[in-house]
């Protein structure tokens, strides 16, 4: 496979396109090393394997060099590939978050979890069967824990809010975070004179706004040079970013909280606004791009962050009775 997509960045840190959902820069699989040892952190899904795999070895590297596959969360385009993963790197040792790490070993519930809002239609394209880890083969870091890698050390954090099995990974050496879903996606498409556009991610199940606003703050106050987000690649200028994403949180709970009453119509009309709003913010930032060509862009991510609003709301309705 010789048209792997890959940027390598002047921290030493290289984004792998995963070509997840078969979209090109939508999900990326970083990959560190020092010396003879290397990570990597997020693997897409099952079809992501091979790409990665292609990768290393056009780095060089061997696949026994990999000493930790990384899984910043379970959500299946970042660990839906971790099974496959470990299969094909024998010595690496799967990191994982004490919430996430039963749903490596046995991944059943998280697949059932998946086809419930994606469908079986979309699971058999873009996920096929996940695959367990062997129990033995999987850590679990706490938070502050630190591994080893060559002479680095990673540190671990727990970062709820966008998902309560969530992660970020510190490199302590390099000062570069690798973030996960923690601190939102930014499209590298969206790049203007500004800088990178940064919106948040609320999908379902776990989207706690409160902790989702301290998670960006615990993160922004490490004053890293750069964070990698698997959606996608690197973002420097952190506390504009964060700024960005506080108000984008905020602007997500308005529209939520101003539908919440809607009934069978909440849905289309969180979407509505989500869609106007991300329309707007991009106005601001300076893209161009016609109407309907964001609407499709950003078609999945509304959908996904309407879902997961609307389970948000459903539980704070049921935390009031
Ligand atoms: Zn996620």
């Amino acid at each position: 496979m010789s048209d792997v997509t890959m940027i390598d960045y002047a921290s030493g840190v290289t984004a792998i396109d995963t070509r997840f959902a078969g979209t090109r820069m939508l999900a990326a699989c970083h990959l560190l090393r020092d010396g003879n040892e290397a990570a990597l952190v997020d693997v897409g899904s099952n079809f992501s394997v091979p790409v990665i795999l292609s990768a290393l070895a056009q780095k060089g590297l061997a696949r026994s060099q990999v000493r930790y596959v990384c899984v910043t969360h379970v959500h299946l385009d970042h660990a839906g590939g971790a099974g496959e993963m470990m299969r094909q790197l024998p010595d690496a040792t799967l990191v994982v978050h004490p919430r996430g790490a039963r749903h490596m070993i046995d991944p059943s519930a998280l697949y059932e979890g998946a086809r419930a809002v994606y469908g079986a239609e979309t699971m058999a394209r873009h996920y096929g069967e996940l695959i367990p880890v062997p129990e033995e083969r999987v850590h679990v870091v706490r938070d502050g824990d630190r591994l080893p890698l060559g002479q680095r050390m990673l540190q671990f954090l727990d970062t709820p809010g966008h998902a309560n099995h969530h992660y970020c990974m510190l490199d302590e050496a390099a000062d570069v975070v690798f973030s996960g879903d923690t601190f939102g996606v930014s499209y590298r498409d969206f790049d203007t004179e500004r800088g990178p556009f940064i919106m948040p991610t609320t999908s379902p199940v776990h989207f706690d706004p409160d902790a989702a606003h301290r998670s960006i703050d615990r993160l922004c106050a490490l004053d890293p040079a750069a964070i990698y987000l698997t959606h996608f690649g690197e973002v420097t200028g952190i506390p504009r970013l964060a700024d960005d994403l506080h108000a984008g949180l905020e602007a997500h709970v308005e529209i939520a909280r101003r539908h919440a009453d809607a009934g069978d119509a909440r849905p289309q009309r969180i979407a509505g606004d989500l869609q106007d709003w991300f329309i707007g913010a991009l106005r601001m930032h300076g893209v161009d791009w016609p109407e309907r060509a964001i609407r499709k862009a950003l078609a999945l991510d509304v959908q996904l962050n309407t879902q997961g609003l609307m389970v948000w709301l459903d539980r704070q309705a049921a935390s009031r009775q």
